[in-house]
């Protein structure tokens, strides 16, 4: 049996289009499952929409729809950004579909069997931005600090799951797997929390009813939170995905840390069900030095960006510029993509590949033993890079061998010597490296092997490539001024 690699992406609130700070984590996802996939795993890739919540219900009636109606609809924009970049997932889940309704009902009461809900009065402080109470601690002045506005005394009748119960599951899960949640600087600012203090944690709500009903009781609707996280549970219960839980790896951005590391171990705990194996939190990014605000966000939609530049820039871009491993913010500044697209894109990739096209086809190949241009050690180092998430490393590894192929073929001059088997060394480097940016930039890849003739899989990276008649390859990246 294969070896399974099931990866999540946090499933976005619809409550707003679909931008670039939304894509980095998708990108990155669809990056690890390809890499997974040619590394011959069983992957399961898995990204939706997060639809229920008062914010979803009140951005509904502001322009006089019903809730459904618009998380349809903006449901249906994440999709088609998805698909313009390439994000090539297994499943799109909403948490208004009905399997997950389902589980989420289920869920709550294997909770409950458990003698961890129980009903009491919650009073607190609550932004409707974040669908979060804080407390006065969290949010000086009682404003909140990610939307900047006061936050809403709330008191209402609320169904609570123990939290408080898993304090020292909590702890112990850390110190015996650090790896639980990455990176550590993370972990340490979640230990410190977690041992001070843990509350008991509302989960139902009664103000409001655009969620799932709570099973326990009518007119209780549960907490979008706790609904949210059981998606990545629901996506395995379906015939024959069972076999991925528990996940591998959940992404998320580091807003959404508290609810990965600390709610969802314990839920599942109580639920009776494994943990994942790592909870991975990622930095932000702005766009062009500025926060990505709503209007903002819709200015600079995926759609736009990629019909500006391509998919594969954009990708490659996000890719190679973050390190993501480090968990830091980072700028997606249209000058630096100008500027990778130009220098390492054009002038690297896609000079190499054009001017060994163009002299095969002039001169043709010729088979040879001698091999100057071996992977391996390449292979080696972006399978290393990539268990770590250093997906930017992994890049940087590979275009150091397009270096050292640019290098040969300058050495070597081909085009004066018509050596056909320095062609042919030229062009099994062009499959490796194709076949190892697949995860990367899956078009580009695609459209070599079909100049190159060869498969995109790891078998083919052993394989010398067959000789065929070249055809000069057409632009794979212009240059943008
Ligand atoms: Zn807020």
């Amino acid at each position: 049996m294969k070896k399974t690699f099931y990866v999540t992406t946090a499933i976005d609130y619809v409550n707003a289009e679909p931008h670039i700070g939304h894509a980095y984590q998708k990108i990155v996802a669809d990056a690890l499952s390809r890499w997974h996939k040619l590394i011959g795993e069983d992957v399961f890739f898995v990204t939706g929409t997060d639809e229920h919540g008062k914010k979803v219900a009140d951005s509904a009636e502001k322009i006089g729809k019903k809730p459904k109606e618009f998380v349809d609809n903006v449901s249906k924009k994440f999709k088609e950004a998805w698909k313009s970049l390439n994000i090539d997932y297994d499943r799109f889940i909403r948490t208004t579909d009905e399997d997950h309704k389902k589980t989420v009902i289920e869920f709550i009461k294997k909770c409950e069997k458990s003698g961890d809900i129980y009903k009491g009065t919650y009073e607190g402080y609550y932004c409707v931005g974040c669908e979060a109470y804080y407390t006065e601690k969290d949010a000086p002045n009682l404003q909140c600090q990610i939307h900047n506005k006061p936050l809403e005394k709330l008191k209402e009748e609320s169904y609570f799951f123990k939290l408080s119960k898993y304090q020292k599951f909590l702890l112990d899960l850390y110190k015996k797997h650090p790896e639980f949640i990455l990176p550590k600087e993370i972990r340490n600012e979640v230990i410190n929390r977690v041992k001070k203090e843990l509350k008991d944690l509302s989960i139902t709500r009664t103000s409001f009813d655009w969620g799932i009903p709570f099973p326990l009781e009518k007119n209780h609707i549960v907490y979008v939170w706790f609904d949210a996280l059981i998606n990545y549970y629901t996506a395995t219960r379906q015939k024959g995905k069972e076999k991925y839980w528990p996940a591998n790896i959940h992404l998320l951005g580091k807003d959404n840390t508290w609810f990965h590391a600390v709610y969802w171990p314990a839920m599942l705990k109580s639920a009776g069900l494994e943990l994942p194996i790592t909870t991975f939190n990622h930095g932000f990014l702005t766009f062009n030095g500025k926060k990505i605000s709503k209007s903002l966000g819709n200015a600079i939609s995926i759609q736009t960006l990629v019909n500006k530049y391509g998919a594969d820039t954009v990708r490659y871009f996000s890719l190679r510029q973050f390190p993501f491993a480090n968990g830091d913010d980072g700028d997606f500044s249209e000058s630096a993509l100008i500027n990778r697209n130009n220098s390492e894109l054009a002038d690297k990739l896609g000079n190499l590949v054009s001017r060994v096209s163009a002299l095969a086809e002039r001169y043709g190949l010729e088979k040879t033993k001698t091999n100057n241009l071996e992977i391996n050690s390449t292979y080696k180092e972006v399978s290393n890079h990539l268990k770590n998430y250093e997906l930017d490393k992994a890049l940087n590894e590979i275009f150091a061998f397009i270096d050292k192929c640019n290098e040969y073929i300058q050495n070597k001059k081909p085009w004066e010597t018509k050596d056909k088997t320095v062609l042919y060394e030229l062009s099994n480097a062009i499959k490796d490296i194709s076949i190892l940016l697949f995860p990367f930039i899956p078009e580009t890849s695609e459209k070599i092997s079909k100049v190159f003739n060869f498969k995109i899989s790891l078998y083919e990276l052993e394989k010398p490539l067959k000789i065929i008649k070249i055809k000069k390859s057409p632009i794979l990246f212009q240059k943008i001024k």
